[in-house]
């Protein structure tokens, strides 16, 4: 599975750390870091290219298009600007008992949970 933008730009940054503090640089590390901050700079230029035509063919106004990232931002849970992985088990409806967030179907009882139940939505933009 292709990491995300933020999950790259965590590990980026977190290696990065470790690296400086350590007043070294590890030249396999180095090669990872590059090659996590090509993948960046291309989902980079890959939003800025998707945000570009739905401006230019007017698909979305600027104002419109804001309004959903803060709704997309919220979808974590938090409104920070980023979009984080929310790793807290769901207690399913099926057996009561916690599973990962992650899984598409309960890890003890096998209920497959609706998209809408694993994200916690605000309201849409209208
Ligand atoms: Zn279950």
């Amino acid at each position: 599975m292709p990491l995300s933008g933020a999950a790259a730009a965590r590990a980026y940054g977190q290696a990065n750390a470790v690296l400086s503090s350590a007043g070294r640089i590890d030249h396999q590390a180095r090669g990872t870091l590059d090659s996590l901050q090509g993948r960046i700079d291309r989902q980079d230029l890959i939003i800025q290219t998707l945000l570009m035509i739905l401006l230019e063919k007017k698909v979305i106004h600027e104002d419109e298009f804001k309004e959903w990232m803060l709704y997309v931002d919220e979808l974590d849970g938090t409104r920070d600007g980023r979009l984080r992985e929310d790793k807290t088990p769901v207690v399913c409806p099926g057996c009561g008992r916690n599973s990962p967030r992650s899984a598409p179907k309960c890890v003890y009882c096998g209920h497959e949970f609706e998209p809408e139940f694993l994200l916690r939505r605000p309201e849409k933009p209208a």
